[in-house]
């Protein structure tokens, strides 16, 4: 089957940067795959996610959401396809000063014309859509506050339904529960999980991969199905969890492993 989104010879060196971000990464994500992107900082996990959806520009190869080449295709054509990606940060992006129901709307801006959506003009059916996810996500009591007033682990989750509402293909999140407690992080990671099995999610539709950076390697192990360990820009574990051995481990991070547990059940603890 065509992969949902397929990544060839990617390389990045940033402007005034000699050392490649990325150096010659292949990788072909399917429908439904939850895969965990592991990774010492500055591994290069981040750029991958933002080059997938065009925020960074590749300095060589190819990408390709759906078969349909991103990479050097025009604005209009950047634009449609991100409609198909839907984005989650560590720092959510909510406006703080709107309403929960209001921000999740923002998910719909990119199928609408200009005029609509600074008036806010959305469909009954997208309204009736955007409350039967919140509803199922746990934030049916939440609709009215302002996303200010929220807890981060719920806002993160607000996040997640604002990227449903674009209908994507992929989910890519960036270290989305770097800056949570323990038990919202949980309650973010079987969201995304459920997501991905389009459990909860009554979005119609194939079902959606999701590519999920993460510090905490325990998370991964726990929610992925498929882990990608990367070093110093270069994909050096492609495989399922369960083959996932602590020697590897080790090797992509260059330290014990029992350190890496304890630094993700206690995030503030930098090693
Ligand atoms: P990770 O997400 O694994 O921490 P990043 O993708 O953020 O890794 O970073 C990979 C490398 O690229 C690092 O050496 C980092 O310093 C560098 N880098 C990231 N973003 C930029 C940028 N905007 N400009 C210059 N260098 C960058």
């Amino acid at each position: 089957m065509e992969p949902v989104v397929e990544v060839r010879d990617l390389k990045k060196i940033y402007r005034g940067s000699e050392k490649p971000a990325i150096r010659n990464l292949n990788l072909a994500v399917g429908r439904g795959e939850m895969i965990g992107i592991i990774g010492p900082s500055g591994a290069g996990k981040s750029t991958l996610l933002r080059c997938i959806n065009h925020l960074v520009i590749p300095t060589a190869g190819r990408i390709f959401i759906e078969g349909e080449e991103i990479t050097g295709a025009s604005p209009a054509k950047v634009r449609k396809l991100r409609r198909r990606l839907g984005m989650v940060f560590q720092h959510h992006n909510l406006v703080s000063r709107l309403t929960v129901m209001q921000n999740v709307m923002h998910g719909r801006l990119g199928y609408m014309n200009t005029l609509d959506g600074v008036l806010g003009r959305y469909t009954e059916t997208d309204k009736q859509w955007a409350l039967s996810i919140l509803e199922q996500t746990g934030l049916g009591d939440f609709l009215y506050h302002r996303a200010g007033e929220l807890s981060g682990g719920q806002r993160q989750r607000v996040g997640i339904v604002r990227a449903l509402m674009q209908q994507p293909s992929v989910l890519l999140c960036d270290e989305p529960i770097a800056s949570l407690d323990p038990a919202s992080a949980q309650v973010v990671m079987e969201l995304i999980r459920d997501v991905c099995r389009r459990q909860r999610s009554r979005v119609a539709g194939p079902p959606i991969a999701c590519i999920v950076n993460l510090h905490q390697v325990d998370a991964a192990l726990k929610y992925a199905d498929r882990i990608i360990g990367m070093f110093e820009g270069e994909i050096v574990y492609d495989g399922p969890t369960a083959e996932l051995t602590g020697p590897v481990i080790e090797r992509i991070y260059g330290k014990p492993m029992a350190e890496l547990m304890i630094s993700a059940e206690r995030p503030e603890v930098k090693v």
